[in-house]
């Protein structure tokens, strides 16, 4: 039999496809072309189907899905550290908004973005799905690095920079949709930024434009107890109840945190088939308290995970969200098999591109889906011997040890190096903005 051409072989010890099945694939090999993934299998096996000139990988390794962020806000990696150890509240209304107002532009949130896609790459995140501003600015810059996102055009019921109310946020939400719908990496949405900054005239319209337009909807929900006094004072329910009386869960939805969620509003978020964002470290550095993740599990809800911004976290890195929740919950629930480590990496892989829409193309390794996908070097004292892969994925793994990252076949990160010629660059255009933002603080205190 003749063999067909591959672009290139990817070799490792093991394999993860995160299929059905959850597969442990042993001497396992991915061909890709086209950008897709041609075939996988036992190397032996690819090798016979598959010829190509460039083989990588090899023993010591293990090759898996693209992990997938389901909620950040990309941009703001350049606030990192500006403000921490303080309660949501005032950490937003004091310090994150007020910067916010001062430096928030086109040009930061592109020079921003690519420093926060620059450092998701290196960690093995391939796709993320983000809340913000200046959607053009940011898919632009996430186009540059090369990795996939679904950008929230960002609304609510105040004036910002990018708005002044939230119809010019909505007619930019719908023109910024129209322009890049059908993007290769870029899946523009609609993201009303939480039931407290958002009416229900406005979380009514978007829902509108969402199906006018057949987007997903990303919104905050349930993140603090604040927050669900607040809504449950203003409308006599619960912030779920809530929003399924208003019509807003009949459609895809991405709701991040979920921390203060009762049993029936799990119930109800798993019957509207909500897709839920597990931001476990940011819940925790904010003391927004601990979300009843197994339960959800329990009921059927599809719980993902996302680092939300760097500046309540502080970095976006979600091997280290799915270690920290894998244990966590297992403390919480007093049962050490909770959470155990396949399912983490199913949240962290399939399920996340499920959430977002995107189930079709990435979140797994199967014949016909984009080649996205991340090897991890094993030969590391903190990884040695290995007995259950999947173990050392959810509890042993750094975000370091990623050596190579594919997105749709193109190589974004080799040898554990940004294949980009830029790097230099943007960590230096991180430093003058850091410089600009520490003397605009420096200059506010001293009034
Ligand atoms: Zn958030």
């Amino acid at each position: 039999m003749k063999k067909k051409k591959a672009d290139c072989i990817v070799r490792a010890e093991y394999l993860l496809p995160m299929d059905a099945h959850l597969s442990v694939m042993t001497d396992g090999a991915v061909a890709v072309g086209d950008g897709k993934i041609a075939c996988l299998g036992k190397y032996e096996e690819v090798a016979a189907r598959y010829d190509s000139s460039t083989i990588i990988g090899g023993s010591d390794r293990v090759i898996l899905p693209g992990l997938i962020n389901t909620h950040t806000h990309a941009a703001m990696v350049y606030f990192r550290g500006l403000a921490d150890d303080l309660p949501l509240k005032e950490w937003l209304e004091d310090h994150i908004w007020p910067a916010e107002s001062q430096w928030l532009s086109p040009e930061f949130v592109s020079d921003a973005v690519e420093l926060a896609c620059l450092e998701m790459v290196k960690a093995g995140i391939t796709t993320y799905n983000d809340m913000y501003f200046f959607g053009d600015a940011a898919g632009s810059a996430t186009k540059k690095i090369g990795i996939r996102a679904v950008l929230g055009a960002g609304i609510v019921d105040f004036p910002t920079v990018a708005a002044r109310t939230a119809d010019e946020y909505l007619e930019k939400a719908g023109e910024f949709i129209e322009r890049w719908k059908g993007d290769a990496l870029i899946t523009p949405c609609i993201a009303p930024h939480s039931l407290y900054a958002c009416g229900t005239e406005t979380l009514r319209k978007a829902r509108k434009l969402a199906d006018h337009h057949d987007v997903p909807v990303h919104i905050h929900l349930s993140e603090t107890q604040w927050e669900v006094r607040e809504i449950t004072s203003r409308y006599g329910k619960r912030p779920v109840h809530y929003l399924k009386d208003i019509g807003f869960l009949e459609g895809r939805v991405l709701a991040a945190h979920c921390v203060w969620v009762e049993e029936d509003e799990i119930q109800l978020l798993a019957r509207q088939r909500v897709g839920v964002s597990h931001c476990v470290e940011s819940n925790l550095k904010l003391a927004s308290g601990i979300a009843p993740v197994i339960r959800m599990l329990d009921a059927g809800v599809k719980v993902t995970f996302g680092t939300d911004s760097a500046a309540s976290n502080n970095d976006l890195n979600i091997f280290s969200e799915l270690s920290t929740a894998a244990k966590l919950h297992k403390a919480v629930s007093g049962d050490p098999t909770a959470l155990d480590s396949r399912k983490a990496l199913l949240m962290a892989t399939r399920w996340g591109a499920e959430v977002l829409g995107l189930g079709e193309f990435t979140g797994s390794i199967e014949e016909g889906k984009a080649a996205d996908l991340v090897v991890v070097n094993l030969g590391k004292p903190h990884l040695t011997p290995i007995y259950d892969i999947y173990s050392h994925i959810a509890y042993s793994v750094r975000a370091s040890d990623v050596e190579l990252v594919m997105v749709g076949g193109k190589m974004i990160v080799k040898e554990g190096q940004f294949c980009g010629d830029d790097e230099s660059g943007i960590m230096s255009k991180a430093s003058q903005w850091a410089e600009k933002i520490r003397k605009g603080r420096q200059m506010q205190d001293a009034q």
